[in-house]
């Protein structure tokens, strides 16, 4: 097994307003990635239609910034309600979750409705107090209530010295310590590299990826996103896609184009590694579940299966 220390692929987790997509926007604009295309987009994670107008994220959006010589894959979460298991789908591409917290609200429904799922899949946790510019914000409270409420999903303690950072993603900064004011998000940055682990896995191995999500474009049609899990996975390559509700179902499929995620685009590769995050066109039976595997040595990738959609406010 070898570490992918050049990558970071975490999940943003929050209750809705509690600052994820200002949060994502501060960490791509100090990345520079947004200067050029600002007034095209003003809210990054929330430009399908559909979520605006509803207001909410459906969507998995995916984005990368780089920091130092890491490249961190920012898979975000639907936060309202959980459509489809797609809240565990999304959160096993990840190794670690950001939890954003209101500095005033403290944790909500939704906040602890997805901090269970990160839990049951023993993900750590990187605690994020936003808006700790409100006046009316209460900081330290809220922090012993996210710890309480770590207690109470999880009562190994082990979540208990989980790392917290003090934000304000609206003013662009962040902190380690809540009496030092900082004027940029380099706590944050470093936080991410040093408590959100690297992906694992076999670079040898063959190549194998299960699809988590299924994207549409109008221009190169149906795209599976996953993450890859060993191996390399190659344009043109030959590969299995086996179905994961009918073992009996396996269709040998060629890889089309292969993508990364680099700011806020998708961005075309030769091949991909384990543990990148990758977007696959050119195979139109795609479903989610499925998983592609190397057709001599063939075998599924656990899936968590699509039930009904349940509700977070419970
Ligand atoms: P999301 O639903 O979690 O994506 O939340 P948004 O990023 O859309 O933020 C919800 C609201 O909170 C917006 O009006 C933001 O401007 C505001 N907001 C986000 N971050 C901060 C912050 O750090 N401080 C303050 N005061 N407001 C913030």
């Amino acid at each position: 097994m070898s570490l992918r220390e050049d990558i970071r692929n975490i999940a943003i987790i929050a209750h809705v307003d509690h600052g994820k997509t200002t949060l994502v926007d501060a960490l791509l604009k100090q990345s520079g990635i947004f200067r050029e295309n600002q007034e095209v987009q003003d809210r990054v994670m929330d430009s399908n239609d559909l979520e605006r107008e509803r207001g909410i994220t459906i969507l998995s959006k995916n984005t990368a910034i780089h920091y130092k010589n890491a490249k961190i894959n920012i898979i975000d979460t639907p936060g309202h309600a959980d459509f489809g298991g797609e809240v565990e789908r999304v959160l096993k591409m990840v190794n670690g979750v950001i939890l954003v917290v209101d500095s005033f609200e403290g944790p909500m429904p939704q906040t602890r409705f997805v901090l269970k799922k990160a839990l049951e899949l023993n993900l750590p946790v990187l605690v994020c107090i936003n808006k700790v510019d409100r006046p009316e914000g209460r900081a330290e409270e809220v922090v012993d209530e996210v710890l309480e409420l770590l207690l109470e999903l999880d009562e190994s303690e082990r979540y208990l010295d989980s790392h917290f950072i003090f934000a304000s993603a609206i003013g662009g900064w962040a902190t380690d310590d809540l009496s030092v004011k900082k004027d940029n998000m380099e706590d944050m940055y470093e936080a991410i590299l040093k408590y959100m682990p690297a992906p694992e896995g076999d670079f040898d191995a063959p190549p194998k990826m299960l699809i988590s999500t299924i994207d549409y474009n109008e221009y190169i049609g149906r795209i599976g996103v996953g993450k890859v899990e060993s191996g390399i996975i190659k344009v043109n390559q030959e590969m299995l896609l086996m179905n994961h509700l009918d073992e009996n179902k396996k269709v040998k499929v060629k890889i089309g184009k292969l993508y990364e995620y680099d700011g806020l685009k998708r961005v075309e590769v030769p091949e991909a590694k384990m543990g990148s995050i990758v977007a696959i066109s050119g195979i139109e039976d795609l479903q989610i579940g499925d998983t592609l595997t190397d057709p001599s040595n063939p075998n599924t990738i656990e899936f968590v299966n699509i039930s009904e959609p349940t509700i977070a406010m419970t």
